[in-house]
Parts: structure tokens; sequence; C-alpha cells
């Protein structure tokens, strides 16, 4: 089962979106997680007035713990890795956490918004059934630099990564 946890404020709208598409996509059950949870402040770089992602996946662990199901968290903050000016996601690959931000998916046609948001949330739960970045642009393993990389992909896995996800889904 996929838990979809919202980390801060995230609408309702988005989180249900989501489970419906990722319910059909990784042919699971998927829920969206009624545990109301704030931003930890400890995240948070003043300096770049951004999060620190591996530190909320490392939040959710710790909250989660003993959850043997996949965790999407969800969270509207901008996220950054330390190399990086920013992220739209992290997950452990393998692994049962991943997180993403719609702070930069952002667009005024709200269907572009949520398949932005769909297609970040799939890539970071490919990621913890242990895919890797796909270098076909269309697939949405591909790795997205920028928001550009992200419209250009689609929500779908390409024949290849299905057939990896499929295998992996098994064990
Ligand atoms: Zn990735
Ligand atoms: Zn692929």
């Amino acid at each position: 089962m996929i838990i979809i946890q919202p980390i801060g404020n995230v609408e309702e709208e988005i989180l249900e979106f989501l489970k419906k598409f990722i319910s059909t996509i990784f042919n699971t059950r998927c829920i969206v997680s009624n545990q109301k949870l704030a931003t930890p402040e400890d995240a948070y770089n003043p300096l770049r007035n951004q999060y620190h992602s591996t530190r909320l996946l490392l939040f959710l662990k710790n909250v989660l713990r003993g959850d043997f199901n996949r965790i999407l968290g969800v969270t509207n903050v901008d996220l950054y890795a330390p190399h990086l000016n920013f992220v739209f996601g992290e997950a452990e690959s393998p692994g049962k956490f991943a997180i993403i931000s719609t702070y930069r998916l952002k667009h005024p046609d709200r269907r572009i918004f949520l398949e932005r948001v769909l297609k970040e949330a799939i890539h970071e739960l490919g990621h913890t059934i242990g895919l890797a970045h796909c270098s076909n642009p269309s697939c949405v393993m591909y790795f997205s630099n920028s928001i550009i990389d992200t419209d250009k992909k689609s929500p779908k896995f390409c024949k290849e990564c299905l057939k990896e996800l499929k295998t992996r889904n098994k064990c």
C-alpha cells in the first residue's frame, strides 16, 4: 500500500488527485493519511530561505517509524539539496520513503499544475521501488533538471522502466 502524507498545509484536491492516479499506476491501494504533520523548522535554512529535502525525508522516517507501507510525503515548501539550487523531490532508492514539493510546479492552468505534481510523485515512487534515472526524455524516470524537462516528459514509464518496475514490484 502507498500512503500519501501531507506535511504542512497541502490542498486536499492535490492529495485526492494523486491518490486516484497513483493507485492505478502502481496497481496498489493508496490512501491519504489523516495524520497532521507540521513542517519541521529544523529543516529550514534561513540563508537560502529553503528547506533541506534530506532532512524532511529523515523527519518522515522518524515520525512514521515502523510503518511498513510505502510513504509519499507532499509539501508545499521550497526544497533544496546541498549542491543543487532546488529539488522537486527526493527518495530512498530503493526504500520506502519519498517526498515531493509542489512549490516549483505551480502553473496558472490547474490541469498542468496537477499533472506536474503527478509526474514528480510517480518519479520519486519509482525510485523507492529501485528504478534509476532513464535516458528517454519522455519517460517519467527521466531526470528533471528544470520544469521544462518535467513538462516534456509523460507521467508514464517507458517500456524498459515498466519491465523493470514489474520485476521489482514482485519482490
Ligand atoms: Zn530522480
Ligand atoms: Zn524509462
